[in-house]
């Protein structure tokens, strides 16, 4: 519980411009921050969301919610497990290999690490420029490909997809790594031919793309990643539907993950239950602040792409709220 750094930002109370009285509330409270992505994701506005159901109730709980931009999912695991977050958006595959120490986290497991929900499904997305001739994954062998910034959990998951299609990033002319932020105008200017991307739809910089220089997305599919999809639980056939961006009336055929909301065991319970609790009673409101939360269902969010055990904070505002015995 030593690195758990709730406190009062006074910087921020004063460059508010804040009132005594505002001061004084802000002093009873206690500060916690999310890990989320980049600004032109989603997992930037789920953060939002989640801040803002939490906050509207500050004055009865005290706690007070930040949303910080980060490289994502792997960033957001080792933050919260080196005490920098309270909670983290990750993907569900990396909430997997974090909580069982496989794969990249072979060597230093998280067991610590605890479900809070989940949110909302990512496509693996391949984007690619409107002049290069890319129908599924494999065409990209060549080209000049976006992989993902380090920290990401795109460019994780795009390793383990190189390795399914046999491939590697030598397959490529170049791998860059360019944040979510700049991928769209890298694209439309040229620089790279494709970017790939898992995230909930509609992304931002995704339809950012589609508009400046009508991208389209193309087919992550076939064999290997049915193979990929049968072996593993945390992979699942994805659609993207055909008209979710402009002059895409295709869509593609690809797997997804989902993204999971997360903490570590030594987050008080009085915080874990607060937000969970905060977001699960707001449903409806917060099914409103992105469309891709559109299709949120409480129940599957307390089960659907958790491997690791929930927070007992999480479990009991489950319990109360009867979305579990
Ligand atoms: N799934 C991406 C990652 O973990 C982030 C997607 C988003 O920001 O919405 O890197």
């Amino acid at each position: 519980m030593t690195t758990f750094k709730l406190g009062v930002a006074a910087g921020m109370v004063a460059a508010a411009g804040l009132f005594a009285a505002d001061v004084a509330e802000a002093q009873d409270q206690q500060f916690f921050s999310i890990g989320t992505g980049g600004l032109t994701g989603v997992y930037y506005p789920a953060g939002g969301a989640i801040c803002r159901m939490v906050n509207r109730e500050r004055r009865e709980h005290g706690f007070r919610c930040a949303v910080e931009s980060t490289g994502g999912s792997i960033f957001n695991i080792n933050a919260v497990k080196a005490g920098e977050l309270e909670f983290g958006v990750v993907q569900s595959d990396w909430q997997f290999h974090a909580y069982n120490g496989s794969s990249r986290f072979e060597e230093e497991p998280f067991p610590e690490i605890r479900a809070v929900f989940s949110l909302h499904p990512e496509p693996f997305t391949l984007v690619v420029r409107d002049d290069v001739d890319v129908d599924n994954f494999p065409d990209l062998a060549g080209l000049r490909v976006n992989v993902g910034n380090p920290g990401s959990g795109t460019r994780a998951t795009m390793e383990v997809v190189l390795d399914a299609f046999g491939m590697t990033m030598d397959d490529f002319a170049l791998a860059a790594e360019f944040a979510p932020t700049e991928m769209a105008r890298q694209l439309c200017d040229g620089n790279i031919d494709a970017f790939v991307y898992p995230v909930g739809h509609p992304a931002a910089a995704i339809e950012e793309a589609a508009t400046t220089c009508n991208a389209q997305v193309a087919d992550v599919a076939g064999e290997p990643i049915e193979a990929l999809v049968d072996e593993r639980p945390y992979y699942a056939i994805a659609e993207i539907p055909g008209g979710m961006y402009p002059g895409n009336p295709d869509g593609a055929t690809t797997f997804g993950v989902r993204a999971t909301f997360v903490s570590r065991e030594e987050v008080p319970e009085d915080l874990v239950y607060t937000v969970a609790k905060a977001v699960m009673e707001n449903i409806d409101d917060f099914r409103g602040l992105h469309p891709a939360f559109g299709i949120l269902e409480p129940e599957q969010m307390v089960e659907a792409g958790l491997s690791a055990p929930l927070h007992p904070g999480a479990e009991r505002a489950y319990r109360e709220l009867g979305l579990m015995e």
